[in-house]
């Protein structure tokens, strides 16, 4: 039996870069913003942002993550407010910055952060609450109105938008506008791969040059150290396969956006929402990175992988265990995490990549009809 794989990252090919690295060669600027860094940001605020706000590239997603968090939360708190049911990244770097992670539980369908719990721990800890950080789950379309509001009310809220950069919804790109900060991640395993790279957005163009300045060592315009930055800077290189991905992305979206809406007509075809099988409830048009679903209450997602695995289809189980059940983090405050176990029992992510054919998702998805039966 063919192996199908989780995940065949499809990074740009040498051809499509190559008139860019000839362009570093000609000017030999390899990093600090150099000119392709320049033209991808410029590029992705007209393309994606309608030029509204500003953006700036880090060097990858978790570094972007501890920066916006550095330049942001408020002065003398202690917690930073996340999900449980995201990547150990976001409490990783709530925790290079000083802070203790606070873990809030998940709505049941679309696996975000419940804003009602936020709320009931905005109450609770009133000042002590650093920053909020919610995860637009597996690259879905969020309605960020309720975080823009907090962001006015003076707690600083940033989006971990990881797998989401090319996501839209009713008012376009998503975080488009958003008072906050709202970071993607160009990592190869994500949707708009380029190896490791990240960008950070707001509408508020000060809080990203605040960001930028971090990446360069908190640096001044005359090179006097402001306040505590780091490296984060992406190199030239990178920037030269982010632009070549720039130019194939929309064929990148539409053959995972495909890809998805064949996965979701074969669920159907073979009953196994009645069944018990059940998918993230997501909205707006995403890039998919992965499919990711619940198995019937009655087995264990452990079972389901083993089950594909003898079938030759690799699949993982993100984000099981979730992260107030992991060792460093076990002992941090949280919420009732109903829902969050609930998911993390069940969910079973499939196998997506760009170029996988239409009948090895008909297989993933008869072979997990079949283990019904
Ligand atoms: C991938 C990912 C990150 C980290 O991104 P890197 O660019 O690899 O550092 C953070 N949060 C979530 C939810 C992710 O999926």
């Amino acid at each position: 039996m063919k192996f199908i794989p989780f995940l065949k990252p499809n990074i740009v090919k040498k051809e499509a870069y190559l008139k860019y690295l000839a362009q570093i060669d000609e000017a030999r600027l390899y990093s600090n913003f150099g000119p392709l860094n320049s033209i991808f940001e410029k590029r992705v605020l007209s393309e994606y942002f309608n030029d509204l706000g500003a953006i700036t590239t880090i060097n990858n997603a978790t570094t972007a993550l501890i920066l916006a968090i550095s330049v942001t939360k408020r002065p003398d708190a202690k917690y930073a407010l996340m999900p449980s049911f995201t990547f150990a990244a976001t409490p990783l770097a709530a925790m290079w910055c000083g802070l203790k992670p606070y873990f809030i539980d998940i709505h049941q369908d679309n696996w975000c952060m419940n804003e009602k719990q936020v709320d009931h721990a905005l109450e609770k800890l009133g000042d002590q609450v650093a920053v909020i950080i919610p995860y637009a789950t597996f690259g879905t379309w969020l309605d960020l109105t309720y975080y823009d509001r907090l962001q006015h009310s003076k707690v600083p809220v940033i989006i971990d938008a990881a797998p989401a950069f090319g996501t839209s919804g009713k008012n376009g790109h998503l975080g488009k506008e958003f008072s906050g900060m709202i970071v993607f991640s160009l990592h190869a395993t994500k949707p708009f791969g380029i190896g490791e790279g990240a960008l950070v957005y707001s509408n508020r163009s000060e809080i990203i040059a605040q960001v930028r300045r971090a990446s360069n060592f908190g640096f001044s315009d005359g090179r006097e150290c402001l306040f505590q930055g780091l490296n984060g800077k992406l190199s030239e290189y990178s920037a030269a396969i982010a632009l070549a991905t720039l130019d194939e992305f929309p064929q990148k979206f539409h053959k995972r956006n495909t890809l998805h809406k064949i996965y979701c007509e074969h669920f159907k075809k073979n009953n196994l929402f009645e069944k018990g099988w059940a998918m993230q409830k997501t909205s707006g048009k995403i890039p998919y990175q992965f499919i990711s679903v619940l198995g019937p209450k009655k087995i264990s997602n452990l079972d389901i992988v083993r089950y594909l695995k003898d079938n030759s289809i690799q699949s993982r189980t993100y984000f099981s265990p979730p992260c107030h059940q992991q060792r460093i983090f076990i002992d941090y405050p949280r919420t009732s995490m109903r829902e969050t176990e609930k998911v993390s029992q069940g969910i079973v992510s499939l196998p997506l990549w760009e170029d996988m054919p239409a009948e090895d998702i008909v297989r993933v998805v008869s072979t997990l009809r079949k283990m019904e039966e």
